[in-house]
Order: C-alpha cells, then structure tokens, then sequence
C-alpha cells in the first residue's frame, strides 16, 4: 500500500517568520486533530496552502519553509495575493460558502473568480500528481478544492481518491442556480467517495448528480463510465477527551489559578446566585443566525419579563472574512443591536447582553463552557456546528440545557438536546423558558445520551471510518464480479478469434454498438457501424447477429437491405441473410390488450415517458421523465403488473429506463443457444449492456466470451466501459 496524501485549503501549521527564522507551529483545530491517525509517520503528506502568499514570502527563505513544512508532514502549494483573492475571498466565500449555506441572495456568480477558482484548484492538483504515485490514497477536503478529485483523476486514473464536504450541500434546486454546476459535479466526481456529514447533504448532492449529469443512480452508488462513486455520510465529532480533560482541570483549579475571564464569571455569579448564564459562541459569520438569536433574546424578554435581570446572554462572536462586505455589515448590525438592546434594557445592576468580538485562547472557552448555563445556539445553516458538541463535552457534572438549531447538522445526531427552528421567536422563547427551568434529572438523563455518543464518535473515529469505507471501495473496485476487459485479455481473445475455425458474434444494439437516444428512432446506425459490420459479415467463418429488443419494422429497415442476421423483439423475430422476418417463437399476443390502458394511464401521468409497441411486447420508457418521479412511477407499475399479469405467461423486463412485458418463453438467451446449435461453432461471443442481455451472458455456455458493457453486476466474464470500446474491440475481430 502507498501513502496517505491529505489535501485541504490551509495545511495544519502556522508559519511564524521571526529575525529571519521559521516556525511551524501545528494547529489545534479538529481536523488536524482527527486526522492525526492518518496524518503520522513517513507515510502520509498533507499539501496545502501555508498561510503566506508570494508577496509574503522572503525568497531567501523558501527552502527554510519547505524544510519547517516537511518536519511536520507538509508540503506547500505556492499562492499569490491575487490567486488568493478570487480563488479563496472570491469563488469559495463569495460564490460558493453563500449559495450552499442557502443565502442566494449573497452569492456573486463572477467569471473572474471562477476562473481564479480553477486555476489554483489545477496547482493543488498538479502538487498532488507531482508528489504522489499510483497507489497512494488521496483525502481531498472541502469546498476550496471541489475542483480536485477530477483534475487527479485524469493523470491518475487508477488513484484511490476520497472527498469529504464540511459544509451543507443544498438541495438541488438552490444548486442549479450555479452557473457551473456541471463543472462542480464533474469535479466531485472524479472520487471513488464523497463524504458529508448527514445523509440530507447526501441526497441533495444525489438529487443534483441525476438531474443535472443525467447519471445512473442506486442507492447511493453513482455509475460513471466504467467507475462506480460511493456517497456516503459520516458526521464529524470533536476531540471529546480533550475537552473533557480541559473541564476536568479546570474544575480542580484553586482560585489562584484561574483565569481573569474565570474570575469575572465567578464574581457575576456570586454577586447574582439564581442569574443565570446562556452562552453562544460562533464565528461572525451570517450563516449562523447571531443578528436574529439576539432579537430573539429581545423577544424572549418583553414576553417573560420576569426573567428580566435574571439571566445574561454572552455573546462570543470570533472575527472572520472581515475583508468580505457582507461581514463587515453584519458586525455593524450586530454591533448596533447589542448597543440598542442594551441601552432600553439594562438597569444598574445589569446588563443583558456581554458581546465579545474576539477570539479566545482554549482555557478562556472551557471557562464559557464550564460556566454557562445554557448553550443557545441557532445557525440559520451550518454544516455541523462542533460548538454545540464542545459544551456537551465540557459539562462533566452532565448539567447544562443545549438549545440547538435544527438547520444544524449537528442536529441530526444531538436529539436529546432541545431543537429549535431559529426562525420561530414564539418557540425560541418558549424553549428559552424551557431550559431555564429544566429539573437537574433531566438535565443529566439528556446530556448522558448525548456525552456517551460524542465520546464514542469522536473526530478520530470519525476519520478512521472514512479512511475505511475508502479502501473498502477501493478493494471493491478490484473484485467487480466481471473482469476489465484489459489489453493481455483483448490480445487473448484476438488470438482465439483468428485461430477458430467457425465463429458466432451476438451483438446487442442499443447501449453496445450505439450509444442512449432521448428518442429511440433517432439512434440510427451510423456510416462508421454500417462499415464495421459489413467486414465482420463479409469475413469467412463468422457468422453474425444483431440480437435486440427492438421491433422488426426499425431493424428491417436499418439493417435488412445489409443482409445482416437479426434477431428481435427479445427473441420473437428472425431474419437471416436479407430475409424477412420469420417467427422464431410461438407467441401469444392476447395479453396485450388488458395490459395498454395501464400503459398509457401511466404515460398520462409521467411528463415525458411514452409506450414503444411491438409485436409481441410492450415497452414503458421513461428515460425523459423527471429521474425520481420516473424511478417511483417505474415501482409502482411493476405493482401494477404483477397484480394484473397473475397466472399469465409474460414477463416484465426492467430495463435501462423502460420496462418491458412479453411474453415469458421468449428472451436473447434462448434465442442465442437455438442458433448455437445449429451448426459447430468454436469461438461464440455475446455483447451487451442490458438487463436482458443477462439471459445470453446465463445461458451461453462457458466456453463462450460474454461481455458486459458497463460496470454493473453481471454474469458476463468481462467488462468494457462503453460503447466507444465496443467498436474498438470490434474493430480488432475486423481487422485482426
Ligand atoms: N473556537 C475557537 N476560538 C474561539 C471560539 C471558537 O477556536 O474564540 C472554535 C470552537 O472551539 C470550534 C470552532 O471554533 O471548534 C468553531 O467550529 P464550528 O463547527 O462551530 O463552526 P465553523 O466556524 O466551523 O463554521
């Protein structure tokens, strides 16, 4: 196995530049934390962003860098000012950080920035290629570097690549606002697995890749050319034990020791013992609702007056972006509120509100932690808010009320705390009121769940499950049940193929030899197929057949002047050499009658679907249909189907976007076996992507080469990615 490469926007150290020297000083925050497991020893490499742009960086002291860097497991991507603006400022807070976090109304759709963006997503890139070898694994993070999992993939096609987002993913139609949309997905998509933190950003981004890229879906694997991505949720956690080692210290603490900040806490709490405190801490930031928690506040106080004097909001508001014009009129706002509420409603003994616009050393927030009441936390959007999770660590006498945002996701895993919808001011009072009075035993019973979850599921655990389900993925990847039709196989088989004395070819038709149409009849043969099959037909000892679900009307027409052998509507049909159609099987067709009116009070129903009649069977497309609505509608017709068909000889077939129902006698493998049979052939091949190419791949014997188009479960011996290899591959019999 290879090495771990970790890629984010900033890498896990500080660069401090003193009298001409450098430090690297590794960070503290979660994720350097959580993946320390990943990050250590000599087989891992984080590449980032160092902190310091060109303009920054004194020439004379590069290697100095790239040595401090190198010490710690790092390696830097070069970034100038300009790069730093409209890739970073620009394109990920500007464009992006808005738009997922729901506020549209802020997100600047700049081709300049989108530009920038791309431009430094190819240098993390093009760092990733030059540093890292084929078998290595690579961990990109979040939404700086959406870009990157593509742009490795295309040097590196057989890279096991991993994308985890930290921030929400929207719901599609918030996403589809985006001028490249596309290009993001497609970026995304170059990984084997996208990670988010809950199953809703999960779906959104399923949601987005279906309809947006058109793409097969199941479950939560999406199908692309010959890969299969897997999509999954792991909810970040915090470094529980060190937060809870902190509130313990801190509660052994003699009076000498503690804090100014502890002092202050202390003070107000004895000149006042039944106020109580309610703490919220967050960066300054419009996603997480701090502008409308402290109207809230106001709210809460003109409708229980009674708690007037009796609890005090801190406020805890940590600088950020503050070169971005949005933040610098939300503190104005904030800044304004806080002195208007503070000004009509404190008296001489209090004040409501303390509002600090700061960021505070690790033991001055366990003292917030340790000594709030209450934690009143209310994003408007937030990926996961690990605040919420660090008070409930911190709590160690397992007291305290969580009052939390349901549009967090932290949410989805703290259900014992009390969710509120921070729009709701009616609620948010009243829960306020809640809390205040909540009995201790409650207070215990609900923090017990959630300590006992948080410590278990802590940020380690976390990036040691995704590093799992990475190279699960990649091990799955390498046992697909079918084999990759690899270059040593195809050399094989052309061997085989020129050795034989007589051969038999199957070739199925649509999604093998041409590619999905939005409408049928327009998937014609083209000039370059024509060709190919006159050489395959004109050779001696082959014997070849188009096998198809398609009517013998369209084949005829296509392909009986050409004389190619056809097999048809699943079986049901045959013409050799230009001659028409013969039945090939007894077939009934009085089912079809009962079977219409369903149908088409299903294409009534279903925008874009449409009935394909043909002689023996009846198909459903819903390739055009709303993916969702289609898949449903497909469901609940094959109810419908099963109910109505009973004892009766036909089959529904479930097909690439359509279903089909015929007659249950007749399929491609039964077909298949019956011209096998008629004569003595040593080299027979079947090809073909599609659920009912499955009855060839079953029933052909053995010996014969069966081909799966596409990377789905099958009983063929081996698979291409697509139609363009078909040709390739067929091309090779032609011309051997
Ligand atoms: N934090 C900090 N210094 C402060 C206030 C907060 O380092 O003065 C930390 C806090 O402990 C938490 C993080 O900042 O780990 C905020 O993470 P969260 O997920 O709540 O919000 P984000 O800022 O990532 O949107």
């Amino acid at each position: 196995m290879g090495k771990t490469i970790i890629i984010s926007n900033r890498l896990p150290v500080q660069l401090q530049i003193s009298n001409g020297t450098i430090n690297a000083i590794p960070s503290v925050g979660g994720l350097a934390t959580g993946m320390k497991s990943v990050h250590s020893g000599s087989e891992s490499l984080w590449i980032g962003w160092s902190g310091l742009t060109d303009e920054e960086t004194p020439p004379e002291l590069e290697d100095d860098i790239d040595k401090a860097l190198a010490k710690n497991g790092c390696a830097k991507v070069k970034l100038n000012a300009g790069e730093i603006d409209g890739f970073y400022f620009g394109f990920s807070n500007r464009t992006v950080w808005p738009l997922f976090h729901y506020f549209l109304e802020y997100s600047e759709f700049e081709l300049d920035f989108w530009n920038t963006y791309k431009a430094v997503n190819q240098k993390f890139a093009d760092a990733i290629i030059e540093k890292s070898d084929e078998d290595d694994t690579i961990w990109v993070h979040d939404y700086q570097l959406m870009l990157v999992p593509q742009m490795v993939r295309e040097k590196r096609p057989d890279t096991t690549i991993g994308f985890f987002l930290h921030i929400p993913f929207p719901s599609y139609e918030i996403f589809r606002t985006l001028p490249w949309r596309e290009e993001i997905l497609e970026g995304l998509l170059g990984s084997d697995l996208i990670g988010f933190h809950t199953y809703d950003y999960e779906r959104h981004f399923l949601s987005s890749v279906r309809r947006l890229l058109g793409l097969d879906v199941s479950f939560n694997e999406i199908y692309l050319d010959n890969r299969v991505i897997k999509v999954d949720s792991f909810p970040m956690g915090i470094d529980y034990k060190k937060f809870k080692d902190a509130a313990i210290l801190h509660s052994s603490k003699s009076e000498g020791e503690r804090s100014d900040l502890q002092m202050r806490l202390d003070s107000h709490k004895a000149s006042a013992p039944d106020t109580k405190l309610i703490l919220s801490i967050d960066r300054l930031d419009y996603s997480k609702g701090i502008a409308k928690r402290i109207n809230a506040f106001e709210y809460f106080l003109n409708k229980y007056p009674e708690y007037k004097e009796k609890v005090r909001l801190i406020i805890l508001a940590v600088p950020s972006r503050s070169n971005v014009p949005q933040y610098q009129l939300l503190k104005k706002e904030i800044d304004e509120l806080v002195g208007r509420i503070n000004g009509e409603l404190s008296t001489v003994n209090w004040t409501p509100i303390w509002y600090f616009y700061r960021s505070l050393p690790f033991d001055n927030l366990i003292d917030l932690y340790t000594s709030s009441d209450i934690a009143w936390l209310t994003p408007l959007r937030d990926g996961m808010n690990l605040v919420a999770k660090e008070y409930i660590a911190t709590r160690t006498d397992k007291t305290g009320v969580l009052i939390l945002s349901e549009m967090a996701g932290s949410a989805y895993e703290m259900n014992e705390a009390l969710l509120i919808n921070p729009n709701n001011f009616e609620e948010q009072a009243d829960t306020l009121k809640r809390a205040l009075n909540m009995p201790v035993e409650e207070q215990i019973s609900r923090n017990e769940f959630l300590q006992n979850r948080l410590e278990r599921y802590n940020v380690e655990v976390w990036a040691k499950e995704f590093m799992r389900a990475l190279n699960e993925k990649r091990d799955v990847s390498k046992a697909f049940i079918s084999e990759k039709m690899s270059k040593d196989i195809l050399n094989n088989i052309e061997t085989e193929y020129s050795k034989s004395k007589k051969r038999l070819l199957f070739l199925d038709y649509d999604g093998t030899l041409v590619g999905f149409h939005k409408d049928p009849q327009k998937a014609s043969p083209d000039e370059e197929l024509y060709e190919l099959l006159d050489e395959l037909q004109n050779q001696e000892n082959t014997t070849l057949f188009l096998i198809s679900g398609r009517d013998k009307q369209t084949f005829g027409r296509w392909f009986l002047p050409k004389k190619y052998n056809m097999i048809v509507e699943h079986g049901v049909w045959i013409s050799k050499e230009g001659h028409e159609f013969k039945m090939l099987e007894q077939v009934k067709g009085e089912w079809m009658a009962k079977i219409r009116p369903v149908l088409e009070s299903f294409v009534d129903r279903t925008p874009g679907s449409f009935i394909e009649e043909k002689n023996y069977s009846l198909a459903w497309h819903y390739r055009n249909t709303d993916p969702d609505f289609g898949e449903k509608r497909a469901t609940e017709l094959n109810t419908v189907l099963r109910s109505l068909i009973g004892n009766d000889d036909i089959s529904v077939l479930n097909g690439n976007k359509v279903m089909e129902i015929k007659s249950s006698n007749v399929n491609k493998g039964r077909a298949a076996t019956r011209m096998m049979s008629e004569d003595d052939y040593d080299f027979v091949f079947a090809i073909g992507d599609d659920w009912t190419d499955e009855f060839m791949f079953q029933e052909l014997p053995e010996s014969a080469i069966t081909v799966k188009v596409g990377l789905k479960k099958t009983h063929a011996r081996y698979h291409v990615e697509n139609t363009r290899r078909v040709r390739e591959l067929l091309t090779r019999f032609a011309k051997p």
